[in-house]
């Protein structure tokens, strides 16, 4: 019989990495199974059409990216608790019936990497998240599971930080979770109101910018992290390194971990990461010099 097959959907799609992940993750597990890169192309309906497409030739499930994560959602006819509070899906998979499962596999990626750049487990940290976009809301879920102590959440537009604080508010009994404007950080005092993990899930690092956090708030996390990933170190890194924060991580470990749980969710087991990292880890820096 033929191989099993997966595909990352997005667009544009050319220089996702998630083809070499899978690859590898196959290869390690031995599992019968091709995963390659579709592009949904920019036209409306396209997203649907390429979906449908793939399903009637016996795909077994899709990671979807930019831009479709919530139309992904939108297409499915079941959901799991992550990609129904996330809003948004970049995880599907077709039963023989053609049957849509959605799931959200980015914020259990990111619990899972913060935990191997902290050698520490999650519990009781307490954690300032950057950014209230699709990022920010698909790890709010998994964060609290993960059992931190508090959660705050800084947003350049402070309206919308408080909006996503009040909507979780009641959905993560155990954490509480507020609110506020980036420019309000200037009033907490660090380390009594400091946080152990600065999480970056703003898109400012792609403007070559860095969300305004107060240097002595970097400077009592133990850990600065940003989603954005790059060869170098992202600009989000670089002030915290500059405050004096002891470690600093961009986001490619949570786009191997976010893999690693995509996979599991389909074949039923866990593949290594950590070999999968440092090869992507070299891709990367290949893709971005030539
Ligand atoms: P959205 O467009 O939904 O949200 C963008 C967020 O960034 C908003 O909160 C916005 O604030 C804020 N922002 C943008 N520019 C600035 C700036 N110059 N200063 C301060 N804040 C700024 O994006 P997403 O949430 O979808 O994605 C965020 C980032 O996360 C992306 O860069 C993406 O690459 C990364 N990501 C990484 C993943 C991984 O696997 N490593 C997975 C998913 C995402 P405002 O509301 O005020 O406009």
């Amino acid at each position: 019989s033929a191989p099993d097959r997966y595909a990352v959907i997005g667009h544009p799609i050319g220089h996702s990495l998630s083809p070499q992940i899978h690859a590898l993750f196959a290869r390690a597990t031995g599992q019968r199974m091709t995963y390659e890169a579709m592009d949904g192309g920019a036209q409306p309906g396209g997203f649907e059409a390429a979906l449908a497409a793939f399903i009637a030739a016996g795909g077994r499930g899709l990671n979807v990216t930019l831009p479709f994560k919530l139309r992904a959602l939108a297409a499915a006819h079941a959901a799991s608790d992550e990609a129904r509070l996330a809003g948004a899906a970049n995880t599907l998979r077709f039963d023989a019936a053609g049957r849509i499962e959605a799931h959200n596999t980015d914020g259990a990626g990111l619990v899972r990497d913060i935990t191997a750049r902290l050698r520490q487990p999650l519990q009781g940290r307490r954690v300032l998240l950057l950014g209230a976009g699709g990022a920010a809301r698909g790890a709010l879920l998994p964060l609290a599971r993960a059992g931190i102590a508090c959660l705050r959440i800084a947003n350049r537009s402070a309206d919308k930080a408080e909006a996503l604080a009040a909507e979780f508010a009641p959905r993560l009994p155990g954490c509480p979770v507020r609110g506020m404007g980036l420019e309000q950080l200037a009033a907490l005092s660090a380390p009594h109101e400091g946080f152990d993990i600065v999480i970056n899930a703003t898109s400012a690092s792609l403007a070559a910018q860095s969300p305004a956090v107060p240097a002595p708030l970097l400077a009592a996390a133990a850990l600065a992290y940003d989603m954005v990933y790059g060869a170098a170190p992202t600009p989000f890194m670089q002030a915290a390194r500059a405050a004096g924060c002891p470690r600093q991580s961009d986001g490619l470990g949570m786009l191997v971990e976010q893999a690693a749980e995509s996979f599991a969710w389909w074949r039923g087991l866990r593949p290594d990461t950590s070999a999968a990292l440092v090869a992507v880890r070299a891709a990367l820096q290949a893709q971005q010099r030539g």
